[in-house]
């Protein structure tokens, strides 16, 4: 009994961690104690360390876990990739092989579908690569998505790949390219989520959602007999009740051993993260941004609150430039290739450091003090980015 204790509180443990470490960072979580362990964790402790490690070996275990490091986080590595896929295979495979000859068939149909697609779907995601831009789809990018001259401006370029950057892209230094419409880079299928895979990962989450609420049924469905069997059915509220429930979960547990209990639980307990990191993505749909926007609009959100952001018309800035400059001549470089996009917008938004409209100009902008009085024009509607997302856009 205590093997299984010591197993249900490492699952316990892992799953925290990994809920930290993946959500923690999420601009909506920074002042939780969510936010506040994953930088104890990742920050505050691993200083701490560095500091001892300086006094002790003069940095030598630093500058060996920082190799090791940088290749397991800043180089482009199948690990964790692999360690994903040896936990899904392995822990589904235990199960299956102990429980395959206990299920009734109708419970055993559905499993093929349930457990192939994780793998259909990772191997969607991982193997993608139409979303690079290249030299060769480079025009046909820039006329995705046109520039919304807050988060994204018509003009820089991108210095490893020397090509101008398309609105909704970014460079990943770990895959090497700048990604359409790129959303993160995920470890888990080591590539980038962007135009074209995104949705074969929000399937992924569901899919591995699914399959982990199955397992756990499946162990509970095998189990719940002895759970039964085991109890005297003591009414609540009366003494011993909540002890003699744990008593019967206990023996229900230890009948089922590591291969039922323990994957059952692993699942149980595991099957929040995908679902909820796919709820988290349903609300980035709904808003209309990518986690990389989301992380963009955050820090405008900050710097709209100390009153430093401003916020004209574009129109109106180029009537004024021209006027001052007593000629007809338009420089704005977004006057090229003009993207078909359902929504336009006038707007530009500008961040100063004083605190003060753009000197010189001070009648034509207007402070901006919340994210709702901009306009983000990737934003079609709920619904509408919905069916974006699953065309592949
Ligand atoms: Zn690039
Ligand atoms: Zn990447």
């Amino acid at each position: 009994m205590g093997a299984l204790k010591n197993i249900v509180i490492a699952i316990f443990v892992l799953s925290l961690l990994t809920f930290v470490a993946l959500f923690g960072q999420l601009p909506a979580l920074r002042k939780t104690p969510i936010g506040w362990l994953q930088q104890a964790l990742f920050v505050h402790i691993p200083n701490a360390l560095k500091r001892v490690d300086q006094k002790v070996t003069g940095g030598r275990i630093i500058v060996k876990s920082k190799r090791l490091g940088h290749y397991l986080f800043y180089e482009r590595n199948p690990i964790v990739l692999i360690i994903f896929l040896i936990l899904l295979t392995g822990s589904s495979g235990l199960f299956l092989w102990h429980a395959i000859h206990l299920l009734p068939t109708s419970l055993l149909l559905p499993i093929p579908l349930l457990l192939g697609l994780p793998y259909y779907f990772t191997y969607l995601c991982a193997t993608h690569t139409s979303h690079y831009i290249t030299t060769l789809n480079l025009n046909y990018r820039l006329q995705g998505y046109p520039f919304d001259h807050i988060l994204y401006h018509p003009g820089p370029q991108c210095r490893t790949c020397a090509l101008p950057k398309p609105a909704r892209s970014k460079h990943c230094s770990l895959c090497g390219h700048c990604v359409a419409k790129c959303d993160h880079h995920c470890p888990w299928v080591n590539n980038c989520l962007g135009r074209g895979n995104y949705r074969y990962f929000l399937a992924l989450l569901l899919s591995l959602g699914l399959l982990q609420l199955y397992g756990a049924y499946l162990s509970y469905y095998l189990l719940y007999p002895y759970f039964l069997a085991h109890r005297n059915r003591n009414v609540l509220f009366k003494r011993g009740y909540w002890s003699e429930l744990g008593e019967a979960m206990a023996y229900a547990i230890h009948r089922g051993g590591l291969p039922i209990a323990g994957v059952g639980l692993l699942a149980a307990s595991t099957a929040a993260m995908p679902l909820a990191l796919l709820g988290y993505h349903c609300y980035l749909i709904w808003a209309g941004m990518t986690t990389n926007e989301s992380q963009k609009w955050a820090d405008w959100r900050d710097d709209m609150g100390e009153g430093c952001v401003f916020k004209a018309s574009r129109k109106a800035l180029k009537a004024h430039n021209r006027a001052r400059r007593g000629s007809e001549d338009d420089e704005d470089g977004d006057a090229v290739g003009a993207v078909r996009w359902p929504v336009e917008s006038d707007q530009v938004v500008v961040r100063t450091n004083d605190g003060e409209p753009p000197v010189g100009q001070e009648g034509l902008w207007t402070r901006v003090w919340s994210l709702g009085d901009v306009e983000n024009v990737y934003d079609l509607g709920g619904w509408d980015n919905l069916v974006e997302v699953l065309r592949g856009r």
